[in-house]
């Protein structure tokens, strides 16, 4: 039987679409046999995308001050899928010593393997990248402030040395997103964020975008998505949609109540340093400064030496942050990384243990209650 849309015709609504097809079908034979001429906006078969995916698409380019972008099914996905895309055998990678753990892995356990250089460099070393550019360098991956440890890197400078050199670079946005950092405005190639965070901002979504300028970039990112079969559901990019109708709301009132907190958590005693770029103590203040306008949501601290069980109670005594990897979203969210984490880094921001927070909605007088007493119930097991 074939398709009809009549049934849809006289239907408007505020909310988009969610259109589904494992599949899409053609007028004509003809049209069949030139699907692929659909590339890389159309739609040739299920894995081409939607048109709910498309809207998404689009309304993420323009957030991001970008013309193209394409969704991937988690923000790890979309790291790799841009790799997957331009970097090859004989290829130097150059990848931030902060970078997201998963695309550090993959250069090291995967594309090192299949004949990629994969080189680290310090967070920190802004224009003086240059010394470490060679002639088979493609790409270098930037994370701004860094993932963890939150060194800032001045992604303006390194993108200008990489432009001067034919360098591509990609930067992971995901801690400021567009309305804090526009990567594409400072001369980055691949702006990526995982959708999962703020864009999403309910935790119950993964995703990832990837966004960019070059039409030739566009196609081969497209391309590669197909081929490696990174479909996103309709359903997922509805709730990215629709997350999307409160991101600046969310972005401006997560940014306040963390800055807040942070500020006050400064103050405590029982805590040694805090990684966070908005704070004028912070090594990465004048790069965050100069080019970011938001105070994200998520930051790390260093608390005075103590020994595992303090950090046992500090958590176990939390009531209002739950335990967990991620961040981003409504509900606030704490995680631990053991020093031993850091001890194995390259250019390593600590040898301490790190405690990462992630700041949502809720109230901030009753998140720093509950720090406080989970600081206290830590002082009490390190003496
Ligand atoms: C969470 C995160 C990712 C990965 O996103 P997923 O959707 O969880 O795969 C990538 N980069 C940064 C900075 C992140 O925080």
């Amino acid at each position: 039987m074939k398709p009809t849309s009549k049934v849809n015709r006289d239907f408007a609504s505020l909310s988009p679409a969610v259109q589904r097809g494992s599949t899409v079908v053609f007028d004509s034979i003809a049209d069949f046999v030139n699907r692929a001429d659909r590339q890389p906006d159309g739609y040739n078969y299920g894995v081409t995308g939607t048109p709910t995916a498309r809207l998404l698409e689009d309304r993420i380019a323009l957030l991001e001050g970008g013309r193209h972008c394409v969704v991937a099914p988690s923000g790890a996905a979309a790291l790799m899928t841009v790799l997957m895309s331009f970097v090859r055998g004989g290829d130097h990678l150059l990848l931030s010593a902060a970078s997201y753990g998963a695309l550090k892995s993959f250069g090291q356990n995967w594309l090192a393997h299949m004949g990629v250089q994969v080189e680290q460099y310090d967070p920190a070393i802004g224009a003086q990248i240059e010394a470490q550019i060679l002639p088979n360098t493609r790409m270098i991956c930037i994370e701004a402030p860094g993932s963890i440890t939150m060194e800032m890197s001045d992604a303006p400078a390194i993108a200008h040395v990489a432009r001067r050199h034919g360098v591509l670079t990609m930067m992971d946005n995901t801690w400021a997103s567009p309305l804090g950092f526009q990567p594409l405005a400072h001369g980055v190639d691949f702006s990526v964020e995982a959708a999962t965070k703020f864009f999403g901002g309910h935790s119950d979504v993964l995703m990832g975008t990837i966004s960019m300028n070059d039409a030739g970039h566009y196609a081969a990112v497209r391309e590669t998505q197909n081929t490696l079969g990174q479909q996103v559901s309709p359903d997922d990019c509805f709730l990215v949609l629709r997350g999307l109708e409160t991101l600046s709301l969310r972005v401006r009132a997560q940014s306040e109540a963390t800055l807040r907190i942070a500020e006050w958590l400064q103050g405590q005693p029982q805590v040694d340093r805090l990684l966070y770029p908005p704070l004028p103590f912070d090594a990465g203040h004048a790069v965050w400064k100069r080019n970011f306008t938001t105070n994200g949501c998520l930051f790390s601290m260093l608390l005075k030496p103590g020994p595992d069980a303090a950090f046992h109670s500090f958590f176990n005594t939390l009531s209002q942050f739950a335990i967990g990897a991620s961040w981003g979203g409504v509900h606030s969210l704490a995680a631990f990384y053991p020093a031993a984490m850091q001890a194995a880094r390259d250019w390593p921001a600590t040898d301490q243990p790190v405690v990462r927070l992630s700041i949502g909605l809720d109230d901030v007088d009753v998140l720093k209650d509950d720090l406080r007493a989970a600081l206290r119930a830590y002082q009490q097991q390190a003496g």
